[in-house]
């Protein structure tokens, strides 16, 4: 009996390959598009390296007029979580990566390579695997795992490598007639690769990112179908990524190292190897090392926590383009209104070592961003936020849409808008004082900073109240006006003239303005108490001063 046999006993529904390599073609795509994917484990947690991976992969395809697309790769199903698929599908919706082909989130395939979901593909990588079988490159393994580790120990007292390869393999040569006969009792088994490697010789590969890097070839026999009849992802990437026809892998550089197994995988089965890009893992620094972002013990790793903090998506991925192209930023100084996918992103250029995340970086990118939003921009998608994550900020915004809308309006939408707000989480600190109920009735400490004497305080307050307080003024009116004040009470009008001779004034216009905006707002640091205190309006300042 032979290869075929044994073949056909195991698989016997399976299909002839020429069935699925007729039924996915060759995409109608131009010269050089890229067709790539994310392919993620349904775990329920998008980390944001993951995201960072689909940024790069949509950007690849969407400038090449190419194909990104998600595949679900649910063959290991212990690590599987219930709506793990829809946590990924819904978060690159967010940030508007959405692929071009995908399982639906109602489980219906979107594009005509799928399944996008691996535990639907089983026939599939059994039809090839039995092809293998059929030519003598793959073959049942029978052995337990007390045998692979009595293995395993003889590899490491005799300090050689560690592995199911060459002469240490039990099944690789076994008969077939006792193959068949082994499977015909019901014995155990899983699909190993008879690989063709020889680790004397190295194979030489070109990282689209990590440029050239060599590797002894494999000759381990790995695992291709398990006991449950499924594949590891090594056998199910190298049948998907052929079928589906992608021609750039970009995924991350752990790995990297199993390249030689994946580029003989491809070769035994005889398809062309796609690229592939190895992307270095973002990192963050602690104690003076730096170390992989991580699920466990960083609450920037899930994507979720950026939605939940208030940092706007555009901020996310701005930062993260930052990240994967330092050039960016220098572009964007140039080209501060452009649309980023005016950008073109290079993925050789991409780091070979892990970026550094910084969130002081993020957020002041964040600031950035807001920065150019308009009042309503602003209002809308703080109110958005609000509604999910503090409900208190919601209503106190929705009550007067007009008069929040003034607030988010006050140094903004002019030559240099203000750059205090980093995520909508901070809103609400920083725009409270505005509010009189909740202003009048809170504890204010009162910190007038330079001016101490309360008699003074209450001096200049009640000075500027009786006699230079107009709500109608112009801010131009109301600067003269302050600067009045400061010197009928003997401060001096001007910061400069206050430091040639500061023995001649108690301080400066500073120092007045500071005492009636802290009065008004209980903050010694706002953005301009003119339009603060005309946003306000002339009842409220009334109440606040009489305080
Ligand atoms: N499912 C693999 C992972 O989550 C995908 C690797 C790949 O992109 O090929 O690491």
């Amino acid at each position: 009996m032979g290869y075929k046999e044994l073949a056909d006993l195991i698989f016997p529904d399976a299909k002839e390959i020429s069935y699925y390599e007729e039924k996915y073609p060759e995409r109608n795509l131009k010269e050089g598009a890229i067709v790539t994917r994310f392919a993620p484990s349904p775990t329920g947690f998008m980390h944001i390296g993951g995201l960072y991976q689909s940024l790069v992969a949509k950007k690849m395809a969407k400038q090449t007029d190419g194909i990104f697309f998600v595949r679900i790769e649910d063959t290991d199903q212990k690590r599987e979580v219930e709506n793990g698929v829809n946590e990924i599908l819904d978060s690159l919706e967010y940030y508007d990566l959405s692929p071009d082909e995908t399982l639906g989130k109602d489980c219906k395939d979107i594009g005509e390579y799928g399944p996008y979901i691996q535990s639907k593909r089983k026939e599939i990588y059994q039809a090839y695997a039995k092809n293998l079988i059929e030519k003598g490159l793959a073959y049942p393994c029978f052995c337990s795992q007390d045998t692979l580790n009595e293995i395993r120990e003889n590899q490491e007292k005799s300090k050689q490598r560690t592995g199911y390869y060459g002469t240490w393999t039990r099944c690789r040569n076994m008969p077939v007639d006792m193959a068949i006969e082994k499977i015909k009792n019901g014995e155990p088994y899983i699909i190993r690769l008879k690989s063709c490697g020889n680790p004397d010789k190295k194979i030489k590969h070109k990282d689209v990112i990590k440029g050239g890097i060599e590797f002894p070839e494999n000759d381990q026999d790995v695992v291709i179908i398990k006991s449950d009849g499924l594949p590891t992802y090594h056998f199910a990437h190298i049948v998907d990524d052929h079928l589906m026809k992608t021609n750039l892998v970009i995924r991350s550089d752990e790995w990297v190292s199993s390249v030689p197994l994946h580029l003989q995988l491809f070769y035994m089965l005889g398809f062309k190897a796609p690229k592939y890009a190895h992307i270095a893992p973002i990192m963050k620094e602690e104690n003076g090392n730096k170390r992989k972002i991580s699920k466990r013990k960083d609450k920037e790793a899930a994507v979720s926590y950026y939605k939940q903090a208030g940092i706007p998506r555009a901020a996310v991925i701005e930062y993260l383009m930052n990240i994967a192209n330092s050039n960016f930023e220098a572009w964007r100084k140039g080209n501060k209104d452009k649309s980023i996918d005016e950008f073109k992103f290079e993925i050789n250029k991409m780091g070979v070592s892990g970026a550094l995340f910084d969130m002081t970086k993020l957020l002041d990118v964040s600031k950035t961003v807001i920065s150019k939003y308009s009042a309503d921009e602003v209002l809308n998608s703080v109110l958005t936020w609000a509604n999910e994550y503090d409900k208190d900020l919601y209503e106190l915004l929705s009550k007067d849409k007009e008069y929040s809308l003034k607030i988010f309006g006050i140094e903004r939408g002019n030559a240099k808008p203000r750059k205090d707000i980093a995520k909508w989480s901070d809103t609400k600190e920083s725009i409270i004082y505005m509010f009189d109920d909740k202003f009048l009735n809170s504890n204010i400490e009162y910190d007038y900073q330079k001016v101490n004497d309360k008699e003074e305080i209450d001096n200049i307050i009640n000075k500027y109240f009786e006699k230079y307080f107009d709500i109608n003024d112009d801010k131009q009116m109301w600067f003269d006006k302050m600067k009045d004040l400061a010197e009928e009470l003997e401060y001096a009008r001007e910061v400069k003239e206050y430091k040639a001779n500061p023995d001649m004034y108690k301080g400066h216009i500073g120092d007045i303005s500071t005492v009636i905006r802290v009065k008004l707002t209980g903050k010694s640091n706002t953005p301009d108490l003119y339009e603060i205190m005309q946003v306000l309006g002339k009842e409220s300042i009334i109440k606040r001063a009489s305080l």
